[in-house]
């Protein structure tokens, strides 16, 4: 039986990961998991039940009563919070105003690594998010690290939202990316660092279809 491969997909926020990750997963027919849908919804049970981020004894009652769940319709993201389908709502800003708050608790991210490993185990899988070569999936066959300018990352991040939500401006999108890079690479638990081993992607310049290209050639090359 071949072995199941593991590529870890990290990078900045907004830069194009879900969509890579994706598309390659698709192709590949592995498993995707988008780790920062996990992160959002555990933001967003933080938020309903005013759980205080210094309360160390709310914060493990919460994670207790949080239950997640994945359910993949043609790759894209469908997650439950206790049952719950939240897909839509961990994407509004309130959500990403309060995620990155949350993604700092040491407690949050022990229990959303421990679950993210066990999807690992047994099938070929891609993840995204900002620690998966790092601290998830350290010894992951293929690590990519994403960055592009982020003047087009805001631009991409307000042509998606913007139509759902017409009240958003391009200026809170743009804040709201440069805070959760300033937060995500500056905390003290797992911050946002490239692994050694990890290939860079700038994506500034390039279509969905050439990083794919790009991703596509160094899983060919797992094999060489
Ligand atoms: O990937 P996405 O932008 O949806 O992630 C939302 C937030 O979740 C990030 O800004 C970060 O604070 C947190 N996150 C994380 N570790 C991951 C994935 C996401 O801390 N592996």
């Amino acid at each position: 039986m071949s072995k199941n491969i593991v590529v870890a997909i990290d990078g900045y926020s907004s830069c194009g990961k879900s969509t890579l990750a994706k598309a390659l997963a698709k192709k590949l027919h592995y498993i995707y998991v988008d780790s920062g849908a996990m992160y959002r919804a555990v933001a967003l049970y933080f938020l309903r039940n005013n759980i205080d981020t210094k309360n160390s004894e709310q914060i493990e009652e919460a994670l207790k009563n949080i239950h997640l769940n994945f359910h993949s319709r043609d790759y894209e993201t469908h997650i439950t919070l206790n049952d719950e389908e939240v897909s839509e709502e961990i994407r509004q800003m309130p959500v990403s105003e309060k995620v990155s708050e949350v993604s700092a608790l040491k407690a949050v991210r022990r229990e959303m690594v421990k679950q993210q490993q066990r999807m690992g185990k047994s099938k070929s899988i891609v993840m995204d998010g900002r620690d998966i070569g790092t601290a998830v999936f350290p010894n992951a066959d293929l690590k990519i690290f994403m960055t592009a300018d982020p003047a087009v990352r805001a631009k991409r991040r307000y042509d998606e939202i913007h139509p759902k939500n017409p009240d958003v401006t391009l200026a809170e999108i743009y804040e709201n990316i440069a805070h959760r890079d300033y937060q995500d690479t500056t905390r003290a638990e797992s911050p946002l660092v490239r692994a050694h081993d990890a290939i860079i992607l700038d994506n500034t310049d390039l279509t969905p279809e050439q990083q794919l290209k790009f991703a596509l050639d160094r899983v060919e090359g797992l094999h060489r």
